[in-house]
């Protein structure tokens, strides 16, 4: 795992003011990356860095040379429209672009001048995707929410036998995933109510979102070579917020014997700051397996893993409705957990994914899995909430909530605090929900 060093000295001050507020999400202590460009030019999408209400265009610096000639090759990989080039060259690279950015954009760099003519305010930009994501794979790490959607599903036999040996996953779809600000229509699917004799086909009635961790892949492996449980921070570039929506009728009729299929390909949205897993070095935590659960098989367990395998990340989620917009209400906070929670670990998903010689490769993304806190009320889906769609969850404009209705604009945001550590976070990840499209058939 990475050291703390002096990148993460909560005493670090920017010359950027609002870096400085202990409110924001990107204090110098962070420094995530995005893609993003003025919005609504028809500027090419580069590589950002966030400081404070700022990004730093990476791509500006590229041309301006004023980084060392150590970190050039780092920094001319931030003028692509992707990430993929820099998540290649892998963690020495990535801690280097660190050191120096962390130094030129801290209180007394003689870099500020020429620095403060690229900055754009956070205000004014777009982002897009901050990489090319070449394959998808969504795991099933909260034990909390896997017991409770079992339970839903299968009541006679919620956590199937499996569940404690290996991490659950399957390959979902990189196409229909997109940067948040995403709109989406309602999708349609076959779905069959349990009396019914047979499916028809509906718009979904039961849409719901999923409250995940987005993990980017860096380097990768070569086909056929499997990565270490402990090498796997040289191989994670960082993480950000995902919503994985669900549509859970089409998902209830469609998921056996394969798995989901139509009920999850529809629409995923990340945000788009992706925070490395450096900057995440203070909030990582000692994981462990109680005694009478099944202790990890050796390939998915290390001295490390049981000392820093967990990362300390609050996780929200709000919903904004259309009513709400009307009458210029805030968005109503559904529920708060944490990623601490998650039964496997991020080394341990990443491990696994390759033991049997499956290649990643720089950009994929790995979804955590709905990460629901051990209390009803931390889950992170609506499936959870309203137990099923039996009870409606009440929100205070009197509205009410078993599942999504069009309109609805769900957000989730994540930060991480700790006593001795500034507090950083991941800025947010918001989509709205559309009607669906009229066909005929
Ligand atoms: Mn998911």
């Amino acid at each position: 795992m990475y050291q703390l060093n002096e990148t993460h000295d909560p005493e670090l001050k920017s010359w950027v003011v609002s870096a400085n507020d202990g409110l924001t999400d990107f204090p110098i202590q962070n420094l995530p990356f995005a893609v993003f460009r003025p919005t609504a030019s028809d500027e090419p999408f580069r590589v950002g860095v966030a400081i404070g209400d700022q990004v730093l265009d990476m791509a500006a610096l590229a041309a301006s040379g004023l980084f060392s000639d150590s970190v050039q090759d780092a920094v001319g990989a931030c003028a692509k429209p992707q990430l993929n080039e820099l998540m290649a060259m892998g963690a020495a690279a990535w801690s280097g672009l660190r050191a120096e950015l962390s130094k030129a954009l801290r209180q007394g760099s003689e870099l500020e001048e020429p620095l403060s003519r690229m900055l754009i305010a956070q205000v004014a930009v777009e982002y897009s995707l901050p990489c090319r994501i070449g394959d998808y794979t969504d795991f099933y790490t909260s034990i909390h929410h896997a017991t409770a959607v079992g339970s839903l599903f299968r009541p006679d036999n919620p956590l199937l036998p499996n569940y404690k040996w290996v991490p659950i996953g399957y390959h979902g779809r990189a196409s229909s995933i997109a940067v948040s600000g995403q709109k989406f229509h309602r999708p349609y699917g076959q779905v069959k109510a349990p009396d019914a004799a047979e499916p028809v086909m509906s718009p979904c009635q039961r849409l719901d979102y999923e409250l995940e961790m987005a993990i980017y892949i860096g380097c990768g492996n070569t086909l056929g070579e499997r990565i270490d449980i402990d090498a796997v921070d040289q191989h994670v570039f960082g993480l950000s917020l995902l919503n994985d929506w669900s549509a859970r009728d089409i998902q209830a009729w469609e998921y056996q014997p394969l798995g989901p299929f139509l009920a999850k390909n529809f629409a995923s949205t990340v945000s788009p700051w992706i925070v490395t897993l450096e900057a995440l070095a203070p909030y990582r935590k000692a994981w462990d397996r109680q005694s009478e659960d099944p202790q990890p098989l050796p390939y998915l367990d290390s001295a490390n893993t049981r000392k820093y395998g967990a990362f300390d990340i609050e996780l929200s989620v709000y919903l904004e409705t259309e009513r709400m917009r009307k009458q210029a209400t805030k968005a109503e906070k559904l529920s708060q957990s944490n990623f601490e929670h998650s039964y496997w670990t991020v080394g341990q998903m990443v491990a696994h994914h390759s033991v049997n010689g499956c290649n990643l490769c720089p950009g994929d993304l790995l979804g955590s899995g709905t990460q629901s806190g051990p209390e009803h009320e931390e889950a992170g889906s609506l499936l959870e909430l309203s137990r099923g769609g039996k009870e409606a969850i009440q929100l205070s404009n009197g509205e009410q909530r078993k599942f999504l209705e069009d309109g609805d604009v769900v957000m989730m945001s994540g930060c991480c605090q700790r006593q001795g550590a500034a507090r950083i976070g991941f800025g947010e990840v918001s989509a709205q929900v559309l009607p669906a499209r009229s066909e005929t058939k």
